[in-house]
């Protein structure tokens, strides 16, 4: 062994500059040409999985293949095998097609690779991820809000939780659940999100902590059954700790009576979280954010800027006016850490130790287009949702929802039959994705209006698609 000398890095993971500027121009131009093909091509994916699991299974990983060919295959595999956000015809889930800023955000967080756990370590990301926060937590009403980026909605509902049973009981950090005298409870609408039954799993306090509150027939929560359930839960011995009121459901983009909900939890003493994950993003504009007020009254708050707020997947935010109990729920001492100031560091205050640097996205999209262009952003879906309401109305097609944000939900005429196999046939026809679900116990079509860039040409493409008789 030669002790003056090392062996060379490997040329596979750190290939000289000149290979690796090649790469990433060659790269470049092999994603524009991707990105045009996706946008005018069919929706939903055409791969055959059969083929393509066979075509795994060649990749075992004993003979190195050069990165190029990997790169140009997996590139093929996408454009043909997932359902294709940055198509203006996916009506679909709160998914974005994502804005350039956020796509810039990501070169540069990627190269940097900072590491976001202690402030010491990324003292100007740690920094500005704060200032973003606060600049949001202003917005909706909290001047004195603290809080964190977090990987998704559910995490950042998950953080909201841990605060609420902390907050509720000195003992829980040490005892858990059973420190409490009875099982406690949460309470959220028939519409929430689902994932609520997720989180209430993982934190120890099980499923069946979660009362999902009856909802008024147009998809909101019903403050007289949230009374009546915290009223009962008390008479049985158990132990309420927070309310959950949904700003932007899933299923109709509606929102809960948020005045209504933050009185309640006042008067019964209870954490109130609102989760605005999506419907959040209203918040931008300044003729949209009023549908949000009582959303200042909150404890804390989810919203996800990777949903309407576009940036790429992974970028949530919680928001709390209680920045001392986040540190008491999140508290810890490692003496390898380079700093532990319990007020800033994240992985002192949030779930996650290693951490991203993941609000450069928000950051660079809210800098670039500043509240104004945000806000039209999210005002130009709604406008979406209005003109395909018209075109559909119009053909005889009703409405089963009122939602003032960009969610519509249609019923179609008897002649087109089932809902189910209706949306199959224009999920399968690739020309355009909604997709199926349960409004207040009825199938409807739901149409939601993700893509930035989707023009009335796209709507027109999408009532066709909805009305194309087999
Ligand atoms: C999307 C969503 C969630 C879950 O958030 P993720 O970012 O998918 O983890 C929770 N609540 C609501 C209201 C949502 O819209």
């Amino acid at each position: 062994m030669n002790r003056n000398a090392l062996p060379s890095p490997i040329p596979a993971l750190f290939p000289r500059t000149e290979e690796r500027a090649r790469v990433d121009a060659w790269l470049t131009a092999e994603l524009e040409g991707a990105l045009s093909r996706i946008q005018a091509g069919p929706v939903t994916p055409t791969i055959d999985m059969a083929a393509f699991r066979a075509e795994l299974r060649g990749y075992d990983f004993d003979t190195p293949r050069p990165l190029e060919e990997l790169l140009r295959w997996s590139l093929e595999r996408l454009e043909h095998g997932i359902v294709q956000m940055a198509n203006p015809r996916y009506f679909g889930l709160f998914n974005p097609r994502a804005a350039f800023p956020a796509l810039c955000a990501e070169r540069v967080t990627n190269l940097f690779n900072p590491q976001l756990a202690s402030s010491a370590s990324s003292p100007v990301p740690v920094e500005l991820e704060r200032h973003v926060i606060h600049a949001i937590a202003q917005r909706a009403g909290l001047p004195d809000g603290t809080g964190h980026f977090a990987t998704g909605g559910s995490e950042a509902n998950y953080t909201a939780l841990l605060c609420a049973l902390t907050a509720a009981h000195p003992a829980f950090a040490s005892g858990g659940a059973r420190a409490f005298p009875g099982p406690p409870k949460l309470y959220a609408s028939r519409e929430c999100h689902i994932a609520w039954l997720k989180i209430a799993h993982q934190s120890g306090v099980g499923r069946s902590a979660l009362r999902l509150v009856d909802t008024d027939g147009r998809g909101r929560m019903e403050p007289r059954a949230l009374n009546r359930a915290i009223a009962e839960d008390r008479s049985t011995g158990a132990v309420p700790v927070m309310v959950v009121a949904t700003a932007g459901t899933t299923a109709g983009g509606m929102i809960d009576p948020l005045q209504a909900c933050a009185d309640i939890a006042q008067t019964e003493r209870l954490w109130y979280h609102v989760d605005a994950a999506w419907g959040g993003a209203a918040l931008a504009s300044d003729r949209l954010r009023g549908l949000l007020s009582g959303i200042e009254r909150a404890d804390s708050m989810t919203i996800d800027a990777h949903k309407w707020l576009a940036t790429t997947m992974g970028c949530a935010m919680f928001i709390t006016r209680h920045a001392r109990l986040v540190s008491e729920a999140f508290h810890a001492s490692a003496s390898f850490m380079p700093s532990s100031v319990s007020t800033i560091d994240p992985y002192l205050n949030s779930v996650q130790w290693s951490r991203r640097f993941l609000g450069l996205r928000l950051f660079l999209a809210l800098g670039a287009a500043g509240w104004a262009g945000l806000g039209a952003h999210v005002e130009r879906s709604v406008e979406v949702i209005e003109r395909a309401k018209e075109r559909l109305v119009a053909l005889g097609w009703s409405v089963a929802n009122d939602s003032p944000l960009a969610v519509l939900d249609v019923i179609p005429p008897a002649e087109l039959g089932d809902v189910r196999a209706l949306v199959g046939r224009v999920v399968a026809s690739g020309r355009a994705w909604v997709a199926c679900t349960a409004f207040e116990g009825r199938d409807v079509v739901r149409i939601c209006a993700t893509n930035g860039q989707t023009s009335l040409l796209d709507i027109d493409a999408l009532v066709a698609a909805l009305n194309a008789v087999r």
